[in-house]
């Protein structure tokens, strides 16, 4: 009798082509594995066909889920809970001005959101507040967990089945993150109505504040390129041409400065004053906010 094959595990390292021209080559601009935790053979790529950056290899998503546990929620987010809660209050009143939204309270009803990467729920929460029909996805069962526990928000462990009915799609800081960007951005674009909108909220590598913590990386050998959950490193024209080939019309960016929510010393303070100056005066802050229309 004939035994079924065993299934093959799946790789912890996978390599995956540029998100946004899958161009064949590559430059490498530095070999990671200098950083405490960060396997050998590890590179930060840049694509020679967009200048899109990527970690390369990056692990599969099954390895990433080990990241999102518990304590990465416990230190990275209750401490700073109120003031990013504050960061998405204020981030929920300026999307009261977009179109879809607009169109929305003109007709009487709630907007409707869907956060993708909802984290601990601090947007939906928000969102709710003031009154939209918002719902989030987030495949952490950590986060989920701490979502109900703080801010009483049920989380979807994935996406809600195919509705085109959505005003707004969101990704807060997540595109980098996830394991198939082009993916992500084609399941927003069936999600939502026509005329409905995505916003993408992504590091500005360009800012000086951002490649003042990639030249700290190198030079102090700690970990502030974030490598390995941050795997996607887009550019503003790069991130543009995959919102276009995803069936969104970029309709505006704008650069902002984040909250800083730990206490700086003098020194890096001095830092934070300079870049963040800077940037203004270039327009170049440390993240960008794009939001896209559907065709
Ligand atoms: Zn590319």
């Amino acid at each position: 009798m004939m035994r079924p094959a065993a299934m093959a595990p799946e790789p912890a390292l996978l390599h995956a082509a540029c998100p946004v021209c899958d161009a064949a080559q590559d430059r490498v601009l530095l070999c990671l594995d200098f950083l405490a935790g960060v396997p050998a053979g590890m590179n930060l790529v840049r694509c020679r066909g967009c200048g899109t950056e990527r970690i390369d290899p990056h692990p599969s998503p099954r390895c990433m889920a080990d990241h999102y546990d518990d304590s990465y929620y416990q230190d990275g987010y209750l401490p700073f809970l109120a003031r990013r809660r504050a960061d998405f209050a204020r981030r929920v009143l300026e999307l009261e001005r977009l179109a879809p939204v607009l169109h929305a309270r003109r007709q009487g009803r709630p907007p409707r959101v869907l956060d993708v990467g909802a984290g601990v729920g601090l947007f939906v929460a928000e969102a709710q507040a003031r009154g939209w029909q918002a719902t989030g996805v987030e495949p952490s069962a950590a986060a989920r967990r701490i979502a109900a526990r703080t801010c009483s928000v049920d989380l979807a462990s994935d996406w809600p089945s195919a509705r085109q009915d959505l005003d707004l799609v969101t990704f807060w800081d997540v595109l980098g993150h996830v394991d198939d960007p082009r993916a992500a951005l084609e399941q927003a674009r069936r999600a939502v109505r026509p005329g409905g909108e995505v916003i993408l909220k992504i590091p500005n590598f360009q800012s000086s504040w951002q490649r003042m913590l990639g030249w700290m990386s190198v030079r102090r050998r700690v970990n502030m390129l974030h490598v390995p959950t941050v795997i996607w490193r887009f550019h503003r024209h790069g991130a543009r041409r995959l919102l276009d080939q995803c069936g969104f019309s970029l309709q505006g960016v704008r650069t902002v400065r984040e909250p800083d929510l730990i206490p700086l010393t003098p020194r890096w303070r001095l830092v934070r004053r300079v870049t963040a100056l800077l940037d203004a005066v270039t327009d170049n802050r440390q993240e960008m906010i794009l939001h896209a229309r559907a065709r």
